[in-house]
């Protein structure tokens, strides 16, 4: 039946609730770096599903992962283990500082399990007293209620009634902010390594071996949300091995299935004990479908060709936004890190990175905000360096009409 139906954008409005206003063109088909639409219309994807597709579209080794276990077994629930989870599960801890995981859907979940475990731990260590969890102005974390008030976007988190409470926000960045704050109150810190949503800023090192020394000095865990910036987006597999700080607990998601919803919350046995049978639950995390294609990403983004090439390919877009904005003046800065970079508009261009976008859309090109100010591009970590050339052609001409405008 669905086959005949006729499916446009505007059936969107009628059959959607509104919170999302999505473009107008409806993609069918993905292959690679490259989309097509209704019409046919071909796209070269700098978006990568908001840094989700991180092997492109319908990447062979996925598909094949997809199909194998597809026809072998779907889902249990958790009251069994399956052979994907504890494979991946291996996976994450022989990669990482990690001794435990725990997995979930999104990365919102991931990161309510984190911020549970993390009260439950202070709990049972130090008594009713230490909940504060400390975070950071423009975060974001997710949008379960917890998540997205410990997320530092007021327009996110308010008008749901009460919210979670012991949630202090700071600045990022701001290490005196942070001494000050921080207390034997203090529960956690919880943070983006680079702050994705929040408008692609790079911590500095001095904020973040701050921010685990403090924690360290009241016995407060450190939280590192990896959700956009994990599975090689950055050049490192995580992006804090690329820094000097190693957290409690790390949350993983997005790219973690390429495409396919799974997430995982990492941590150490120590902290990990504490969230004992009955705790805490989900009825598909873990599920054998999606940890084998998490287990194919991994396998196929955990090496040095795909990580090296993320900061080969990194530089090739830099180049090409810095040209491109030596020609135009749209822009005040490149920033970011690996294939999650962000092209800041500057004053004359406040406010306008929709039609940035938008114009983009037109010439061909999907990429993505950060907020008003910033272009994001987070295209797949093997994009073909041909469609990186390609990419920038088109989003040249998309930047020479919004300048000429
Ligand atoms: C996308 C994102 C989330 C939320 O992930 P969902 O899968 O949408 O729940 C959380 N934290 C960060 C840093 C993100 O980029």
């Amino acid at each position: 039946m669905s086959d005949k139906m006729n499916l446009t954008r505007a059936q969107f409005d009628e059959v959607m609730v509104p919170n999302y206003a999505p473009a107008a063109i409806i993609p069918v088909r993905g292959e690679g770096s490259r989309v097509w639409d209704q019409q046919g219309n071909e796209y070269i994807d700098f978006a990568g599903g908001i840094a989700v597709n991180c092997l492109g579209h319908c990447h062979p080794a996925l598909v094949e992962a997809l199909k194998t276990q597809g026809e072998k077994l779907w889902h249990l629930s958790n009251v069994m283990t399956n052979e994907p989870a504890l494979e991946l599960a291996t996976r994450l801890v022989n990669a990482t500082f990690a001794e435990r995981v725990y997995f979930a859907n999104s990365g919102a979940e991931a990161n309510e399990a984190a911020l549970k475990l993390a009260r439950r731990y202070a709990l049972d260590n130090y008594g009713e007293d230490k909940t504060e969890i400390i975070a950071f102005d423009k975060a974001f974390h997710g949008r379960t209620f917890f998540t997205v008030s410990v997320g530092g976007q007021a327009a996110y988190s308010d008008g749901f009634g009460p919210k979670p409470q012991a949630i202090t926000h700071l600045p990022y960045n701001d290490v005196a902010a942070l001494e000050a704050a921080v207390s034997d109150k203090t529960c956690a810190i919880m943070l983006e390594p680079l702050q994705g949503e929040g408008g692609i800023i790079n911590a500095t090192p001095e904020f973040l071996k701050a921010v685990r020394a403090l924690a360290d000095k009241h016995n407060a865990l450190v939280i590192f949300d990896e959700v956009q910036t994990g599975v090689g987006r950055t050049g490192e597999l995580y992006a804090y091995m690329g820094t000097d700080v190693v957290p409690d607990i790390l949350t993983t998601a997005k790219a973690l299935g390429g495409g396919f919803p799974i997430a995982a919350m990492l941590t150490t046995a120590k902290i990990a004990a504490h969230l004992k049978v009955g705790t805490h639950g989900s009825t598909y995390g873990g599920n054998p479908l999606a940890c084998a294609i998490g287990n194919a990403v991994m396998k196929v983004v955990n090496t040095p060709e795909v990580l090296d090439g993320v900061k080969r390919r990194e530089q090739l877009l830099r180049d090409g936004l810095n040209r491109i904005n030596d020609k135009y003046h749209v822009f005040s800065e490149i920033r970011g890190a690996g294939l999650l970079l962000g092209a800041v508009l500057n004053e004359k261009y406040q406010g306008r990175s929709r039609d940035f976008l938008n114009a983009s859309v037109a010439e061909g090109l999907l990429s993505l905000m950060a907020g008003a100010n910033v272009v994001r591009f987070a295209p797949s970590l093997v994009i073909p360096e041909a469609d990186i050339a390609e990419g920038l052609e088109r989003f040249e001409r998309a930047v020479a009409k919004v300048a000429a405008a």
